[in-house]
């Protein structure tokens, strides 16, 4: 029988996987359906032409959805040498600014803090009395993890290893900046798995993990061509035109591929598995499709809703997921200029809890510093990025610019250095994304090794995969490399 793929979903998972099955599997038809009209799901880049109030113009780069990679995704570096995206590459260098300076806004204060880039800094003030202490007795602490347990939250982790405090002010901060979500509740093993196999590796100590070789083999069946040579020295990047040239040349790769069609505007209705063992996917439009193999790059609760009574998979409902309100700011030039250099700046979580007291900013990001090459004439213009929501109560004030421009002086006033007041901003967008960041709570491996052997036998019997932001990782790497695995195992 000839092979007939239907992916679903058209986000970055959905896109690698179709791209990967269509060279993994030339002959067979491999059919991608996306329920909006556009493909790249929450990747979604835009140019924008600006003016200030002296006639100074710019044409700069937006992205609503993400903005960075990191170069040791290998399955991303994969893509761009096999799509030709090399020369649409920017990268931001460790030795840049963007790189070294990284900061934190403590609630309830004024200004930012610089993280540590140096050993010499980690001996500064304030790092001196937040991190300092809490890193050197981390190495003599008794090994503690509770016998028997499995996986945590980061917040019960970090408080094991380093203490309440550098768990509150380090791990819920780094949380916000990945999964805008809380680090109470997010799962340690699958958001932050490098921890728990170095506390394996340091008997018991994080700190004695890290200095020891990571033994465990690295995959290496990657088509990379000089890509990595172009890496070398880059914390992050990203290309000219955005995270969306990567989406977009996906697309564009698959629109030509003989043995692919792409149906957007197609929402799917359901799927299962019919009587007569036939899979079944029904689509909005009517169409009912009988594929012989089925891969979801759907978020896991979408997927669940879609499912017939007899198809039923476990714990796709087990993880909440992140709404966050992403603002996209560019002010005109100022002197002295509107924020240090350096990436961005991230908030902890407030001692007190989170509140419904404020804007409820999770961090900002300073774009304009870290990949400024993506926009022309952009020395007149400062591009910011902020988000807010997560676990802070998404309400009114995410939508009152006021409100979020008095808080971000607070966060870039640090005393006597910086403006007091902002300049009105020349462009602002408002973007309410809803569950658009799953949380992996703990026991998520566990229950993610269930629903695979579920999928293996039964009525499915491995002719469905489920991959996806949901299932493996949130990371555009983890996505690429998800759609990269797929069918690996198919045999028939
Ligand atoms: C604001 C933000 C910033 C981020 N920043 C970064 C970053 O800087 N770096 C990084 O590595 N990662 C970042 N991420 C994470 C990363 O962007 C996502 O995890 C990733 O894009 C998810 O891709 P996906 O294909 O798994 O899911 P999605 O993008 O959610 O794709 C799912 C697709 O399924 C479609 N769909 C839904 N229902 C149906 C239906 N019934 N029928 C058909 N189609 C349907 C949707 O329309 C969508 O196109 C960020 C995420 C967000 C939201």
């Amino acid at each position: 029988m000839n092979r007939h793929i239907v992916v679903l979903g058209g986000g970055l998972s959905g896109l690698s996987s179709a791209f990967h099955l269509s060279r993994r599997y030339p002959e067979a038809l491999i059919t991608l359906v996306e329920k909006t009209h556009r493909l790249g799901g929450w990747v979604s880049s835009e140019r924008v032409q600006v003016r200030d109030g002296s006639g100074h113009t710019a044409n700069i780069l937006v992205e609503s959805g993400p903005r960075t990679l990191r170069p040791n995704a290998k399955s991303v570096l994969e893509l761009i040498h096999l799509l030709g995206l090399k020369t649409s590459i920017i990268t931001t260098p460790v030795t840049s600014s963007a790189t070294k300076n990284r900061y934190l806004q403590i609630p309830e204060t004024q200004g930012l803090i610089t993280l540590p880039n140096t050993l010499t800094s980690v001996f500064s003030p304030p790092m001196r009395t937040m991190l300092l202490p809490h890193v050197l007795k981390e190495p003599v602490k008794r090994r503690n993890r509770p016998s028997g347990i499995t996986d945590e939250s980061v917040d019960s982790f970090m408080t094991r290893r380093f203490g309440p405090i550098f768990a509150r002010t380090f791990g819920s901060a780094l949380v916000h900046g990945i999964y805008a979500a809380d680090s109470r509740q997010l799962s340690v093993r699958a958001a932050f798995p490098s921890l728990w196999a170095m506390e394996d590796r340091g008997w018991g100590s994080v700190v004695r993990g890290a200095l020891l070789p990571d033994t465990a083999s690295p995959r290496v069946d990657y088509d990379v061509g000089d890509i990595p040579n172009m890496m070398k020295n880059v914390s992050v990047y990203s290309f000219t035109d955005g995270i969306g040239t990567l989406t977009g040349a996906l697309a564009t790769r698959l629109q030509n591929q003989p043995n692919v069609e792409i149906l957007c505007d197609t929402p799917i209705s359901s799927l299962g598995v019919a009587e007569n063992g036939l899979l079944e996917v029904h689509l909005a439009n009517g169409q009912k499709v009988n594929p012989t193999h089925i891969v979801s790059a759907l978020p896991l609760p979408v997927l669940n809703n879609l499912l017939s009574p007899t198809s039923s998979l476990p714990h796709l409902t087990a993880n909440p997921s992140s709404s966050v309100v992403v603002l996209n700011l560019i002010f005109p030039q100022t002197q002295p200029r509107l924020h240090p250099a350096g990436f961005g700046y991230l908030i902890p979580r407030p001692s007190s809890g989170y509140t419904l007291d404020n804007p409820g900013i999770l961090g900002t990001v300073f774009d304009s510093c870290a990949l400024s090459a993506q926009d022309s004439d952009a020395g007149n213009f400062t591009k910011m990025t902020v988000m807010m929501g997560g676990p802070n109560p998404i309400t009114p004030s995410h939508t009152d610019l006021d409100a979020v421009l008095k808080q971000l002086s607070v966060h870039l006033t640090a005393p006597d250095d910086f403006l007091k007041v902002l300049p009105d901003p020349i462009y602002t967008r408002t973007h309410h994304h809803v569950d658009c960041i799953p949380t992996p709570t703990p026991g998520h491996l566990e229950r993610m090794e269930e629903l695979k052997v579920t999928l293996a036998k039964g009525v499915w019997s491995g002719r469905l995969e489920v991959i996806g932001a949901g299932v493996r990782g949130v990371s555009l790497g983890d996505c690429v490399e998800s759609g990269k695995r797929v069918g690996e195992n198919w045999i028939s």
